[in-house]
């Protein structure tokens, strides 16, 4: 089973900062078309607080580390997505407490554990049209692998984002601001579930795991 270092740890969350600050306007255009259209500024504000605090944060354990993470996302996403993305970094540290690297057991635990912290905190249900329309996929495919190969996880579980964009595409958001649109909701894909997509995406393309995306928000 592989494990991943806290070092590697930093490394996917800088390399996720600077995906969600490239993508600031696209992401914000994006939730435009059925929501307020803050999303990608949310986002990309608290994620280049965390890009700039990184080499700093206290990288004595994986815990430790990702409650910090969840502290600035709590004080600097804007919207709905702080409380979410900091929930979901905090429910994924508290797993990971006292841990200096974690196994792949352990990583799918702190996936499942951060749903349950965001399910517990927005109340959304499945085909709620929302980033958990990707995380329940995830985490489902990661309990299935065995985790020998982490390429081969990534390329998975990034599929299965990338499958939740369509799958949800048609559907009217029942959860946050766009449920406020109703039907101008349909046909237009969740920002979070593209976000989500989008990170896994460039993770693929750092670490040089073969992934073709299907969706068009992938083929840009
Ligand atoms: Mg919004």
């Amino acid at each position: 089973m592989s494990t991943l270092t806290i070092d590697q740890i930093v490394e996917a969350i800088d390399i996720t900062c600077d995906t969600v600050i490239r993508n600031e306007k696209y992401f914000s255009d994006l939730d435009g078309l059925a929501g307020d259209g803050d999303f990608g500024t949310s986002l990309a504000t608290g994620f280049k607080v965390i890009k700039a605090e990184l080499p700093e944060i206290d990288k004595s354990a994986v815990g430790a580390m990702l409650l910090k993470i969840s502290m600035i996302c709590s004080k600097h996403v804007g919207g709905s997505s702080g409380p979410i993305w900091g929930t979901g970094f905090m429910r994924g540290g508290m797993v990971a407490k006292g841990l200096e690297e974690v196994n792949y057991q352990q990583l799918t635990d702190m996936v499942g554990s951060a749903i349950e912290g965001i399910v517990a905190r927005g109340g959304a249900k499945r085909g709620d049209k929302t980033l958990l329309d990707a995380l329940w996929p995830i985490h489902e495919k990661m309990q299935e692998m065995d985790g020998s190969d982490l390429g081969a996880v990534l390329a998975a579980v990034t599929a299965e984002a990338d499958k939740a964009i369509d799958a949800t595409r048609s559907s009217v958001a029942h959860r946050g601001r766009a449920s406020q649109v109703g039907e101008r909701s349909a046909n237009t894909p969740d920002p979070g579930i593209v976000g989500i997509a989008t990170i896994l995406y460039d993770w693929c393309k750092h670490y040089g795991v073969d992934y073709t995306p299907n969706a068009a928000e992938l083929n840009r």
